[in-house]
């Protein structure tokens, strides 16, 4: 007896199997990378690029976040 597999009873499925060196391959790419930071030219911190620093609250030269922990 012949038994055929009803193709149609299932949803799209990819034409072959993925290769174990195609799926390593691929994921190759999926990584953690580690933050971009640069220093603080104020106070030397690091700090995310092209953002105000969050120490000192100064971005090119000058002071674009007012710290709030000195006043009273
Ligand atoms: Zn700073």
């Amino acid at each position: 007896m012949k038994v055929e597999l009803n193709l149609q009873l299932f949803g799209p499925l990819p034409a072959r199997r993925v290769s174990k060196t195609s799926k390593r391959m691929r994921r190759t790419h999926l990584k953690k990378e580690a933050p971009t930071v640069v220093k603080c030219a104020n106070c030397g911190a690091a700090v995310a690029p092209h953002r105000a620093c969050t120490k000192c609250g100064f971005y090119k030269g000058k002071e674009v976040l007012k710290q709030n922990k000195d006043e009273e």
